[in-house]
C-alpha cells in the first residue's frame, strides 16, 4: 500500500495543505455497448458503442489499484452493461479471485439484457461466489426510457432471493415503486419527466448527459463559473474509472485520459500526477475550465451565454477541443463523444464481440 507522500505533488506540499487521496476504488468499464442509450449518460454508451476489456487489462488495473490501496482496494465492474458480455466478465472475476485479489465490491447493471430466470440464477450464484459483494442496479426516469419497469422489477426480486436483500440496491428503489411512465410519452412530456428528475437527483453533465441533458437543468450566466476550479475535484477524488482500452478518467470526469494502465501501472499513474502541473490539467486545477476558454475562443470556440454548470461547460469546451484534435493525448476517447469510428490505432481493434443479446 502506498502512502501520501509518495506522489510527487503530494511530497511537495505541507500537512496543512491539501493532498491528492490515495485511490482507493476503481470502475472497470467491461464495455462502452449498452441496450439502452440514456440521456444522462456520463459517456455515450448505447447500442452503437463498442469496447471489451480484455481480461489482462482487468487484472493489470486492479493490481494497480491493489498496490495503491492494499485492502481497502475496491474494484466495481460497470459498462456499458456489463452482463452484455458475461463470459468476460466471468474470466475477469475468475482470474482476479485465483489470483488473491480484493473481492469484487459491486457489479453495476440496468437489467435491461436478461433473459431467462434460471439463466440469471446462474449468474449470480456465480458471482457470489466469486466474492461479488453487492449487484447495483441502476433505475431511474432516463433508463425507463429504455427498459421496462417490470423487467427491472423481476429482476430486482431474483436477485434479493439469490443473494439476499441487503447485498441488491436499486438506484434509486422509489423511481421503480413509482414509475413515471416516460416511454409512453410524446417528446414534449418526456422532457418535462426528466427536468423534474433533474431537480431530485444529482447529475454531473458530461458525456451525453452535457449535450442532451444539461439544456433542460436551470442555467447560470457564463461568468458565475470564473472562480470555479477543479482543485477538489481532482484532490478529493476516491478513485478512477477504466474503460475498455485501459484509458484511466479521475473519478467521474469521462472524457479526460490521465494514462492508460496498458503502458503504465495504474499505481505508477498515481505516484507521478501532479494535478497543479500542465497547460491542461493544471489550468483546470487552478482555474476550472473558465480557464481554457482564452485559448479555445483564440482557436474559433464560441461559448453560450449559460451553462447548468462547470462541467457543463468543460464537456463544451472539450467537444470542440475533440472535434478540433487538440490536446490530443488527453481529450477523448471517441466513445466519451459520441464518435465510434474513432476506435483505431489499436492492433487489437475490433475485438472480437458475441452476436447481440440486446432485446429490440
Ligand atoms: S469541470 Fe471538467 S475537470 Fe472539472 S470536475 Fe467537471 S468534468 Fe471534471
Amino acid at each position: 500500500m502506498l502512502e501520501l507522500h509518495d506522489n510527487l505533488f503530494n511530497a511537495a506540499r505541507t500537512r496543512e495543505q491539501s493532498r491528492l487521496k490515495l485511490w482507493r476504488y476503481a470502475g472497470l468499464m467491461l464495455t462502452y455497448r449498452c441496450a439502452a442509450a440514456c440521456r444522462f449518460c456520463y459517456y455515450y454508451c448505447g447500442p452503437q458503442a463498442g469496447g471489451l476489456m480484455p481480461v489482462e487489462t482487468a487484472i493489470q488495473a486492479w493490481e494497480g489499484l491493489v498496490r495503491i490501496a492494499g485492502k481497502d482496494a475496491r474494484v466495481h465492474i460497470t459498462g456499458g452493461e456489463p452482463f452484455l458480455y458475461f463470459d468476460r466478465l466471468a474470466e475477469i472475476c475468475r482470474q482476479a479471485q485465483k489470483l488473491g485479489l480484493t473481492p469484487l465490491d459491486s457489479l453495476e447493471t440496468n437489467a435491461a439484457v436478461f433473459g431467462k430466470e434460471e439463466d440469471l440464477r446462474e449468474k449470480l450464484r456465480f458471482l457470489d461466489a466469486c466474492g461479488l459483494e453487492r449487484l447495483k442496479i441502476s433505475w431511474d426516469a432516463f433508463h425507463e426510457e429504455f427498459i421496462d419497469s417490470e423487467q427491472v422489477r423481476q429482476t430486482v426480486a431474483i436477485a434479493r432471493h439469490v443473494l439476499g436483500p441487503q447485498r441488491v440496491l436499486v438506484r434509486w428503489e422509489k423511481h421503480l415503486a413509482a414509475p413515471s411512465g416516460v416511454r409512453r410519452q410524446d417528446e414534449a412530456r418526456k422532457q418535462e419527466i426528466f427536468k423534474q428528475a433533474l431537480t431530485s437527483d444529482t447529475c454531473r453533465f458530461t458525456g451525453r448527459a452535457a449535450e442532451i441533458i444539461a439544456p433542460l437543468a436551470k442555467q447560470y450566466p457564463l461568468e458565475r463559473f470564473r472562480d470555479e476550479n477543479c482543485r477538489n475535484s481532482f484532490l478529493a477524488a476516491k478513485g478512477v474509472h477504466i474503460d475498455p482500452d485501459g484509458n484511466v478518467f479521475v473519478g467521474q470526469c469521462s472524457g479526460m485520459i490521465l494514462g492508460n494502465v496498458r503502458r503504465t501501472p495504474l499505481d505508477d499513474l498515481w505516484r507521478a500526477w501532479q494535478p497543479n502541473q500542465g497547460d491542461f490539467w493544471g489550468v483546470l486545477y487552478k482555474k476550472g475550465p473558465f480557464g481554457l476558454l482564452e485559448e479555445a475562443c483564440q482557436k474559433g470556440f464560441g461559448p453560450r451565454n449559460q451553462y447548468a454548470s462547470k462541467c457543463h461547460l468543460c464537456a463544451d469546451i472539450r467537444r470542440f477541443f475533440f472535434d478540433k484534435e487538440l490536446f490530443s493525448m488527453i481529450i477523448g476517447p471517441g466513445d466519451c463523444y459520441g464518435r465510434y469510428e474513432t476506435r483505431t490505432g489499436d492492433p487489437s481493434w475490433p475485438p472480437v464481440i458475441p452476436p447481440a443479446t440486446i432485446p429490440f
